[in-house]
């Protein structure tokens, strides 16, 4: 297909002018961005700005593709989340979230306040279409009308937005919960506009413990404190749910105590995996090997990467700095994770310090004689690794807090079990 063609379709499909949707086209590939990135985005200019080209088509939420280029549907609102955001040089307030009607679910954002509050039912009119992480997305613009319904529609999801941490899912918005603040620091970050104080910590419930930051910080963000957090919206960091408070979250303190669980939730490899990154989890399997890059490794003053034959793969030759670490493959039966063991914990395995594996390596004339101890302590061997999954192009990642090998006597591991199916 050429350029030509592919302008011809969109430009069909979106109900424009096929030059200017071809000028830009050319434009963006001439730039190298990949041709189906190129399209998006031009999906994206041409239904945001869309002038009702089209006349709305009357639809149920299931039957919305991004083949529409503009709707009417009657919904309840789930969830309605604020937040600033800058676009082409200038910060607009949005508001997003999720709305339904009995054949499903989709998600939201609004470029004007419709003043949207969730358990409400409206009709929609002309909204754009447009595709988000894979999906159909609802645009509200300045074309679109919303009228308020007074009969409420039989929705079966929840409204409002409360959530328990465990359920938090990158691209979530609008989000309520209750929860303890575990650990809390400020810091300065270099954000859009220069130097700004944000904080920066953990959240528990019984579900889980999750990372937050605060872009506008709420001086009852404390630790220990237990708050109800309103308004928030749910990013990915290190591969892991992050949440995030804002200028539009709301911070109230409880005159109660959150319960806070102690454990890390427990999951078969696979559906931690599955999950897309946990921050707390903790996961049971057999060392299967220890990977290239364990044992006694040098690592770059300056970034922190590995140095191999004194090459950083960023800054060259570089003078690197010997330290401790485990890449130790961990297998349950459903799949496998590399469970990153940092220097303390190898330290602890290994039995000695980087001083001793420095003096192990020389009496051996081997580096690789510490990974090999290592090897032959974990490999063949059950642990139980509790940390931070992270999943992403590099692989499936633990970041272990604790690492520890199970009872290997096994009248102890059928009581442990057992004690586990009792509570
Ligand atoms: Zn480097």
């Amino acid at each position: 297909m050429s350029l030509e063609d592919h302008a011809e379709d969109l430009a069909s499909s979106l109900g424009v002018d096929k030059t200017e949707v071809k000028r830009d086209l050319e434009n963006l590939v001439s730039y190298s961005v990949p041709l189906e990135e190129a399209k998006d985005s031009l999906r994206r200019k041409y239904s945001e700005g869309s002038d009702g080209g089209g006349t709305p088509t009357s639809r149920d939420v299931a039957d919305v593709t991004t083949e529409d280029s503009s709707v009417n549907a009657t919904v309840t609102v789930l969830t309605a989340g604020t937040r600033s955001i800058r676009y082409q040089g200038s910060d607009h307030v949005i508001h997003e979230g999720e709305l339904a009607d009995g054949t499903g679910k989709i998600s939201y954002t609004a470029w004007e306040d419709f003043d949207l509050e969730p358990g409400e039912t409206v009709t929609i009119g002309n909204a754009g279409v447009r595709e988000w992480e894979g999906e159909p997305e609802l645009n509200l613009g300045e074309n679109t009308s919303v009228a308020r319904e007074d009969d409420s529609l039989d929705v079966p999801y929840d409204v409002g937005g409360e959530a328990s941490l465990v359920e938090l899912e990158p691209g979530d918005r609008g989000v309520t919960v209750e929860a303890r603040v575990m650990e809390v620091e400020k810091k300065i970050i270099d954000g859009r506009d220069g130097e700004t104080e944000i904080l920066s910590g953990v959240l528990a419930d019984e579900t889980a413990r999750l990372p937050f930051t605060d872009w506008d910080p709420h001086p009852e963000l404390t630790e220990s404190a237990s708050v109800g957090l309103g308004d928030l919206y749910v990013r990915e960091f290190r591969g892991a749910p992050s949440v995030n408070v804002s200028e539009f979250s709301t911070v109230e303190p409880l005159d109660r105590e959150v319960a806070v669980g102690e454990g890390a939730p427990r999951l078969a490899v696979r559906e931690a995996i599955e999950s897309g990154g946990l921050f707390d989890v903790e996961l049971v399997g057999n060392v299967i090997a220890v990977r290239d890059g364990s044992g006694l490794i040098q690592r770059c003053p300056r970034c922190g990467r590995l140095v191999r034959n004194g090459q950083c793969r960023s800054h060259g030759a570089v003078e690197g700095e010997d330290d401790l670490r485990v890449k130790a493959v961990l297998d349950d039966g459903t799949g496998t994770v590399t469970a990153i063991l940092d220097d303390e914990i190898t330290a602890e395995i290994y039995g000695g310090g980087v001083e001793a594996a420095k003096e192990h390596a020389r009496d051996e004339m081997d580096q690789e004689a510490v990974a090999d101890a290592i090897r032959e302590t974990l490999v063949g061997r059950e642990f139980v690794v509790r940390g931070s999954l992270s999943v992403d192009e590099y692989g499936a990642n633990l970041n272990a807090r604790s690492f520890a090998g199970t009872s290997d006597d096994p009248a102890a591991r059928a009581s442990d079990l057992l004690a586990e199916v009792r509570t």
